[in-house]
């Protein structure tokens, strides 16, 4: 579309609320024009209120939320806390001879208004089915028919999970088993080593050349590892990793897995620059603010986080830590024993403090004594009241939780007194193995508890991607714990996924699995000021939507009528843009279309 065609379709997009379009053509100022617009929303708000029978019910939600949602993005607050005036930019578009200087129209943005319109004045058309017929029955006859109803539903969400293999199924099992075979031929080593943690971290793939020996790389793929090499971008994956890839990168199955540990030219790209320029910080979640002593961090009352290795068997894209972790598997990553004993102290002093993280990096990649150590001081504290583990050993190298180390770790639980868990991040369905499985397996046996982080990613944001996920965790023993969105740093935009997305996720995937498998909490995390979950929409309001469609919200910290603490304005990325992506790589979109009504 060209611009003409697009103020065009604009037009036509105001009219779907006809006094709305009215008020938008007075010959009256920007100011006048808000009150009546603000006037306007407040009395259809009245109107869904007086008159909801003439909404079904769930419609007239959508309408009171999209009505709430345009009320705010014109509030002069809202403008201002976001820097943009969606009001004076239409107001522009359509009325003024000139629009120089204006950010062009995109089709994102139309997207963003037709569908927030439609939701203003009743017209989402998300429920196209009637009311099911067992509404209208009482007794066995409807439960009968609500049975069938809730057999399709099941059926469906079924089918769509059998999409993502994982590794326990037979095919993939057989697959990934092949490429292990292929893997000990190359290096010429038994089971015997292949099952020892140290000849994984001793043989971590740390080019491309030796990664292409052992998996398809596309030309893309090679450069972009090339690049981050010669620019000491950190980059590494064990080789039990790597067997779970498709050795033929047909560009199916094993997507999520590539796209955690072979960063993309525009990331590569990214990190060059940060690196380049002194001003900018890749600490984006301004750690460094939140951390009072070396190896430290804290950012609510009773838990710190304790770092004591800044490395891991292999590194993940979108690593939050990137700032810190220098290298795969690198020396000189442990925190150095006077400032372990500072941090342990400093711990010691602070009786308010019960819980402790302990992660990094990968507190697993240090030798059972330095960990044992870490675990019985702490255990000498009588305030610790649990001590939690992260990481991601369990995925990249099960080999690791060998029985000593899990005698290490179960010693120090005390029921009553003292809990252990570990904390693990499983991102895909094919990284659920027999071995990961074993490993779990072993904490549990030890009534260790075993919990899952999700970074919920552009690669495992398909419909029921997640789900699938969630229900072989749970069979495995891990029980689903927190679902992150992808932070909004530069260099992982290709990662990120809307909020709308992770909201629509929640309602219409994983709330059709039983209550024991969706126990996860879907968060953001609030750069310096820590978790804000995202179920509890009065956490955060739109303020804003920018030309190129994407949302602006405001975020309310968790301890906000607690004290007062500053919100957190942050800038979305496009559902226009997601979806586009998503339909390039074979998704139906109308599979997703409810998205544009999740605020
Ligand atoms: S395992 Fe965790 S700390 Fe290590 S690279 Fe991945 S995200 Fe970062």
């Amino acid at each position: 579309m060209n611009k003409h065609s697009k103020v065009n379709r604009l037009r036509q997009i105001i009219a779907i609320d006809k006094d709305l379009e009215t008020i938008l053509n007075l010959p009256k100022s920007l100011e006048e024009k808000r009150f009546l617009l603000r006037r306007h929303l407040s009395e259809l708000l009245i109107t869904v209120f007086d008159e909801s029978q003439r909404l079904p019910p769930l419609e007239w939600i959508v309408c009171r939320d999209a009505i709430w949602v345009l009320r705010n993005i014109l509030a002069p607050r809202s403008e201002e806390l976001s820097g943009f005036s969606l009001l004076s930019y239409v107001d522009t578009l359509l009325n003024s001879t000139t629009s120089a200087g204006l950010q062009p129209v995109s089709s994102a943005f139309l997207a963003e208004l037709e569908h927030l319109l439609k939701g203003c004045t009743g017209n989402s058309g998300i429920y196209k089915e009637k009311p099911p017929a067992f509404l209208s029955h009482s007794g066995r006859r409807a439960a009968k028919m609500r049975s069938t109803d809730l057999s399709r539903m099941a059926r469906n969400s079924a089918h769509a999970m059998s999409r993502y293999c994982s590794g326990l199924d037979n095919d993939l099992q057989r697959q990934q088993s092949l490429n292990k075979q292929a893997i000990q031929n190359h290096f010429g080593i038994t089971d015997l080593e292949w099952n020892d943690w140290r000849w994984h971290t001793r043989n971590i793939i740390r080019h491309p050349e030796t990664m292409g020996q052992l998996v398809n790389l596309s030309p893309g793929e090679a450069g972009a590892i090339a690049k981050a090499k010669k620019n000491h971008i950190p980059f590494g994956i064990t080789p039990y990793y790597l067997s779970l890839m498709d050795p033929e990168n047909n560009k199916t199955w094993d997507r999520a897995l590539r796209a955690q540990v072979i960063p993309p030219a525009d990331y590569v790209d990214q990190m060059i620059e940060y690196r380049q320029n002194d001003e900018c910080s890749m600490d984006f979640m301004f750690e460094n603010d939140t951390s009072p002593i070396d190896g430290i961090t804290r950012r609510y009352p009773n838990i710190v986080i304790l770092k004591p290795l800044l490395t891991c068997p292999q590194i993940c894209v979108y690593c939050q830590r990137n700032w810190q972790i220098e290298d795969v598997y690198s020396e000189g990553a442990a925190l150095g024993k006077k400032k372990l004993d500072r941090a342990l102290r400093w711990i010691e002093e602070r009786p308010e403090i019960n819980e402790v993280l302990i992660t990094g990096g990968d507190p697993l990649l240090l030798a059972d004594e330095q960990l044992e150590s870490i675990l019985t001081r702490l255990a000498r504290m009588n305030h610790i009241l649990r001590i939690r583990i992260g990481t991601r050993t369990l995925v990249t190298l099960p080999q690791r939780i060998t029985e000593t180390l899990v005698q290490i770790i179960a010693r120090i639980q005390e029921p009553g007194r003292r809990e252990i868990v570990v904390v693990t991040h499983f991102e895909h369905p094919t990284e659920i193995t027999p071995e990961a499985m074993r490993a779990v397996q072993k904490f549990r046996l030890s009534g260790i508890g075993v919990y899952n982080q999700l970074v919920f990613t552009y690669y495992n944001s398909r419909r029921f991607e997640a789900a699938a996920l969630r229900q072989k965790l749970r069979l495995i023993g891990v029980t689903p714990y927190y679902t992150f969105n992808t932070k909004g740093k530069k260099e992982t935009d290709s990662y990120r996924v809307p909020i709308a997305r992770l909201l629509q996720e929640q309602q219409e995937e994983a709330r059709l699995l039983p209550g024991t498998v969706r126990t996860d909490e879907i968060v953001f995390n609030v750069p310096r000021l820590g978790k804000n979950y995202l179920r509890a929409a009065q956490n955060r309001d739109i303020i804003a939507i920018l030309p190129d469609g994407r949302r602006v919200y405001e975020f309310h910290p968790w301890e906000k009528k607690l004290a007062l603490v500053d919100t957190y304005i942050y800038t979305d990325v496009s559902i226009y843009d997601y979806l586009q992506r998503l339909k390039a790589d074979g998704e139906k979109i109308k599979d997703y279309e409810t998205i544009w009504y999740y605020y």
